[in-house]
């Protein structure tokens, strides 16, 4: 069991129900479509289909059926990967921490503990049409009917916004050779890097790791560009490799947990890590040049000032086949930037993201993102009051995309649904949602920063983050995180 009690995170878990049947199939599935009734509706029960079989769908699938002590609700979940790759954490697998390989913390899961364990149906299978109308989704292995559907597909990449210029081929090479390990792909775009990274030091190490943020918007865990450069720099150091982490960021500061990065890049990474052309020495010339030291230089005031003095790297292109990166360098707030290119041995470039197309296939308003867009107060779309959504997709209120939002929300989802179908009550509390997110920033010693979240909801009914706090906390307390958050759902 989990080092963390899940209940100390969320206090909502309630007991759940016995088995029912395992279905398997391939990674992937091919998109053949079929006609076939894939499961039969047994007339007894309310059905719920859920699309997505990550943290935020089977979270609300789970939690319906701990809510559901009579089973008189049918929970499936449609899942087109056999296995999830957990994307938070996964960072450490840079840094090849020896904490993670002694506590046989896994990243890889299958469906069939969460089957077992709370009577679910999940089937592997890849939802390719929806018709709300008529409650039917189509999937690569046949047709289903529902009563509500939960709509949790994640995010997708956005490319073409970031170079507009760039036709497929392009756009393919990026994912193939400078992945942005950022989606739910079993974890073959991390892995990709990871065999790079490896391959990188059997060659000796010499060069730059090149890690590009997305340059803006909203974006699944906006710290995670940052928390894999301290993780990347870490390796470098413990195999005392030649080579550097280079970030090339678009603001002067990272974009989430900016002081606290700043300081762990200078504290932890000087010689390794270099942002926007600074490296952690060069930060520290800066910020004294500004007028503070170390101590003071995070303060909201202080912290203000001392960007202006940073220097930022606006990327334009890239040249595949020269391992070269284009971008426009400004040094500080007044320059007007000159254009400047650096090599790289790897790059990791992480696009704009977008609500996962696949919440397209569903007729329901949509934000410009591609979220999926609620009643005010509610959690189900704004144009259909059967269809639910979770995690990163959900549009109108303004969630962090973040796995504890999945989580924190999903419970809450479930909850609601099942209420819903029992009782006929269709009440949510959003305020009761919280927000926790670590980023592993050292390992000697093992570090991390955690900033944590309340929410509430404003007069329009929209959930957004309330008061916030960001501190520095042991690594351990994220893997204590991750055991009781991420691992809990598959695994309990
Ligand atoms: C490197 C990294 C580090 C992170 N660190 C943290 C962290 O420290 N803390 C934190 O809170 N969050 C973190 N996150 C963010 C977190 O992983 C996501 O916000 C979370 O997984 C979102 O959950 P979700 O259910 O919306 O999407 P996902 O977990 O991506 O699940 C979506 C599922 O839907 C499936 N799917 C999509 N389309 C279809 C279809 N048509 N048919 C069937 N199935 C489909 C996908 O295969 C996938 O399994 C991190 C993310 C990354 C990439």
């Amino acid at each position: 069991m989990p080092t963390f009690s899940r209940r100390s995170f969320f206090k909502l878990l309630t007991a759940t129900a016995g088995a029912t049947l395992i279905a398997q199939g391939e990674e992937t599935t091919n998109t053949t479509p079929h006609t076939k009734n894939l499961l039969p509706k047994n007339e007894k029960q309310t059905r719920v289909v859920v699309v997505g079989g990550g943290m935020g769908g089977l979270t609300v699938a789970e939690t319906i059926k701990q809510n559901d002590p009579e089973n008189k609700i049918e929970v499936i979940v449609l899942e087109r990967n056999a296995h999830y790759f957990a994307c938070p954490m996964s960072n450490t697998l840079f840094a090849d921490l020896k904490e993670l390989k002694a506590m046989n913390i896994a990243f890889s899961f299958d469906y069939t503990q969460a089957e077992k364990n709370h009577n679910i149906d999940v089937i592997i299978t890849e939802v390719i049409n929806a018709d709300v109308a008529h409650k039917t989704l189509t999937t690569t292995g046949g047709t289903i009917n529902y009563d509500y559907v939960v709509v949790a597909p994640g995010i997708d990449y956005n490319y073409q916004k970031l170079f507009p210029t760039w036709d497929d081929t392009k756009i393919r090479r990026a994912m193939k050779e400078t992945p942005a390990a950022m989606y739910s792909d079993s974890g073959r775009e991390k892995q990709t890097l990871l065999n790079q990274l490896h391959e990188w030091k059997a060659q000796g190490g010499e060069g730059y790791f090149v890690i590009i943020p997305p340059k803006g918007g909203k974006v699944r865990c906006k710290p995670a560009s940052y928390e894999r450069a301290c993780m990347v720099s870490a390796y470098i150091q413990k195999h005392q490799l030649p080579g550097k982490v280079y970030l090339l960021d678009n603001a002067p500061k990272p974009q989430a947990k900016g002081p606290k990065f700043i300081e762990v890049f200078i504290k932890y990474h000087k010689e390794s890590l270099i942002f926007n052309g600074m490296s952690g020495a060069e930060m520290e010339k800066r910020i004294q040049k500004a007028g503070f030291t170390l101590e003071n230089f995070m303060k909201k005031e202080n912290f203000s000032k001392v960007e202006d003095l940073f220097a930022t790297c606006d990327v334009t292109d890239v040249d595949f086949d020269k391992k070269e990166i284009s971008f426009t360098y400004a040094d500080n707030f007044d320059d007007e930037g000159k254009a400047q290119s650096v090599n790289y041995a790897i790059a990791n470039l992480i696009p704009y993201h977008r609500g996962n197309k696949t919440a397209e296939l569903f007729d329901v308003k949509r934000d410009k993102w591609g979220g999926i867009v609620c009643a005010p107060n509610k959690i189900y779309s704004v144009s259909d009051s059967t269809l639910y959504v979770a995690g990163d997709i959900i549009g109108y209120h303004k969630f962090d995309p973040a796995a504890q939002t999945a989580v924190s929300v999903g419970m809450l989802t479930g909850e609601s649904i099942a209420r819903r179908i029992l009782k006929g009550t269709d009440s949510i509390d959003l305020s009761k949602a919280g927000i926790t997110c670590f980023s592993m920033v050292a390992d000697q010693p093992l570090s991390a920063i955690e900033i944590s979240k309340t929410i509430k909801v404003d007069d329009q009914g929209v959930a957004q983050a309330g008061s916030s706090k960001l501190d520095f906390r042991e690594g351990m307390g994220l893997i204590g995180w991750y055991q009781a958050v991420i691992e809990t759902p598959f695994k309990y």
